[in-house]
Parts: structure tokens; C-alpha cells; sequence
């Protein structure tokens, strides 16, 4: 068996620890005679299961008493409408800024329930920055204030969070867990699992429980994160399988020393991808320096004609999903917590030997 290295912005890679132990406990779990795709979300295990995932999660992201740890399904898109469902008061306005294709789409999803303010938009440079907090045309009292830390397309990312009177909702699909953050600072994080958390099929959605409760009133019970809160996640079936194998990635993690340790690694990691490629003349990233994402590495070839040829051999070298998303064009590298430093190494000594040869 070989595993190669996957820089796929997701569904992406998981840790190989955390795969072994899946495999291990995979017809057996813990004595118990069954694989834990095959019991009740009701029993003691699975309930344990999802108690310590959210114990460990609470542990690594410091989420104080006063926030809800809740477990769903439908992707971080589904979110896009459950928060405007959750918190958008009849006659309210919602803040949002707009950097790229996510924050686009729940921008769109969100004027389905009522009125939006783009406070502001990066998209005249398209998507390469984030408009100065001072630029931002924010509403008299909003309900909240949208944004998207990470732009996985455009590999653009917030360093720094807005104050703001409305609370902060954020959509960390690809950096949540990546970096320690301070989550008293936001009202409402949610992320779709596929990126750094687990695999698909799990969203995670944290939220301060003064802001439960404030559903519209034909918001559907499966949208309505107090049911969700009310029910221990367990309202109706959760993605059980995702949620453990999410529980194991959390012990992993801390077993690697928690945030702050992979903040360290993630730093190291990028830093090292973005030298490469700007100390290179046939190789770009288009982002403004203070902004580039640690997760997400877009770049382009001096010559697009050579994109083809870059995307065969890199595959070849074991190298895989590298192919930029359609809108950017180019390669990106997504570089989450399981693509270790090694896989790093890998993609530059490629990335320098192809220019050698084709530069
Ligand atoms: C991947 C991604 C999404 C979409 O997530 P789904 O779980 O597929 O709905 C939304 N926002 C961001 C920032 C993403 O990276």
C-alpha cells in the first residue's frame, strides 16, 4: 500500500493515525461486538461517543458553558440558510461581507429571508484582498454581521476580527482548528467537517446560547439550533460514523499538542510554500501578503499552457488534487492539519524541478 500525498481542498486528508485506529476498531468497537456504524444513536456508546467529541472539542477550542456545541448535517450550505432562519428578525437587516465564492453564496442564501447589507467586497480585486475594517458600511443594528474567515477558493484569510456591535457569524469550513482562536469573540461559528475536523457528512455549528431560541417561527425544526441544543444533537439520527471518527480526530490533535502547536506547524508549512513560489519568477500566488491563507495556496504558472503537463506529472509524483479551482484557474494546495510538512517538502521539490525543466 502507498498513500500519496492529497492536497485536496475537500473532501480532504484525514490523519493516518485516525484511519489506523478506524480500521482497527472497524468490525469490533471496543469489545462490543459491532462495527459503531451499527448502533443506535440512542445507546450508551454512541452517546458517549459524542459526549467525549464534544468534551475534547470544547477542551482544544476553549468553548466556554455559555456556548452550544451542536452536531448536524447538510454542510456548512445549509447553514447559509439556517442562520438567517435562526437569527434574521422580521423587518431586521443582516451585515455581511463579501471576499470571495463562499461568502457569495451565503450572501445569495441569505436574501432569500430578508434584507442584506453587503457591508463591503473585495470582489473588484478580484477576491486577492480584504477590504479595510474602516471601508466597511455596517447597518445601524443589525441582527449579525456575516463573514468568511477562510476563502478556500481564493485562499484568502482574516488575521485579524472586526469589531462590531451585531455578533459575529463566521463560516470556518477551512480553518477552524488550524489555529487557536478566542470563540468568545464570535456568536455563531459554524464549519462543514470535510476540511479539518472529519469527514463528510457532519457540520459543526457553535453557538452562544443567548442566541438560541430567536428562530423565525416557520423555520424548520431540523434548521432550528435550539432543537438541536435541546436534544443533545440527537433530535433525529446524526451522522453517527463522522462524529467519532471527528472524536478522533480531536484526540489526535491534541495529542499533537492542541492549537497552539498546530498553529505552529501550519505557519512553518505555508511560510515554506509561499517562499517557494514567490522566490520563483514561473511561479505566482495573487494574494495581498498580510492576507494569505495558511490553508489554502492558490498559484499560477508563468505559462498557462504548462498547467496540463504540471497536473499530469504532479500526479505522477504522487501528488494529488492540485488542479485549481475553475474560477482562480492555476494549482492550489490545500495544506490542513493531516497534510504534514513532509507532503510540503514534496510539492516544492516537484514544483522546483518542473520549473527547472520548463522554466
Ligand atoms: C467547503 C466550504 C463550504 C461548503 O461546505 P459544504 O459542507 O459542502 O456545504 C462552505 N464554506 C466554505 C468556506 C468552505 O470551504
Amino acid at each position: 500500500m502507498t498513500r500519496r500525498y492529497n492536497f485536496c481542498a475537500g473532501p480532504a486528508a484525514l490523519p493516518e493515525p485516525v484511519l489506523e485506529q478506524a480500521r482497527d476498531e472497524m468490525l469490533d468497537w471496543h469489545g462490543a461486538g459491532l462495527s459503531i456504524m451499527e448502533m443506535s444513536h440512542r445507546s450508551p456508546e454512541i452517546v458517549g461517543v459524542a459526549q467525549r467529541a464534544e468534551a475534547t472539542l470544547r477542551d482544544l477550542m476553549g468553548i466556554g458553558d455559555d456556548y452550544a456545541v451542536l452536531f448536524l448535517q447538510g454542510g456548512a450550505s445549509t447553514q447559509f440558510a439556517a442562520v438567517p432562519l435562526n437569527l434574521l428578525s422580521e423587518g431586521g437587516v443582516a451585515d455581511y461581507v463579501n471576499t470571495g465564492q463562499w461568502s457569495k453564496k451565503a450572501i445569495a442564501e441569505g436574501k432569500r429571508f430578508g434584507n442584506v447589507n453587503v457591508a463591503a467586497s473585495s470582489e473588484d480585486t478580484r477576491f486577492t484582498t480584504i477590504p479595510a475594517r474602516e471601508t466597511w458600511q455596517l447597518s445601524a443594528s443589525a441582527d449579525y454581521l456575516h463573514y468568511t474567515p477562510n476563502e478556500t477558493i481564493g485562499g484568502v484569510e482574516y488575521f485579524w476580527v472586526p469589531e462590531t456591535q451585531a455578533p459575529l457569524v463566521v463560516d470556518m469550513s477551512s480553518t477552524i482548528l488550524s489555529r487557536p482562536v478566542n470563540v468568545a469573540d464570535y456568536g455563531v461559528i459554524y464549519a462543514g467537517a470535510q476540511k479539518n475536523i472529519g469527514p463528510a457528512g457532519l457540520t459543526l455549528v457553535i453557538v452562544r446560547k443567548d442566541l438560541l431560541g430567536k428562530a423565525d417561527a416557520r423555520c424548520p425544526a431540523m434548521l432550528d439550533w435550539k432543537t438541536a441544543a435541546d436534544n443533545d444533537s440527537m433530535y433525529n439520527t446524526p451522522p453517527t460514523y463522522a462524529l467519532y471518527l471527528a472524536g478522533l480526530v480531536f484526540e489526535w490533535l491534541k495529542g499533537q499538542g492542541g492549537l497552539d502547536a498546530m498553529e505552529v506547524i501550519n505557519r512553518r508549512k505555508a511560510e515554506k510554500l509561499y517562499a517557494a513560489i514567490d522566490g520563483s519568477a514561473f511561479y505566482a500566488n495573487p494574494v495581498e501578503l498580510q492576507s494569505r491563507s495558511l490553508m489554502n495556496i492558490p498559484f499560477t504558472l508563468a505559462d498557462a499552457n504548462l498547467d496540463k503537463a504540471f497536473l499530469v506529472e504532479s500526479e505522477a509524483a504522487g501528488l494529488l488534487n492540485l488542479k485549481g479551482h475553475r474560477s482562480v484557474g492555476g494549482m492550489r494546495a490545500s495544506i490542513y492539519n493531516a497534510v504534514g510538512e513532509d507532503a510540503v517538502d514534496a510539492l516544492i521539490a516537484f514544483m522546483q524541478d518542473f520549473e527547472r525543466r520548463n522554466g
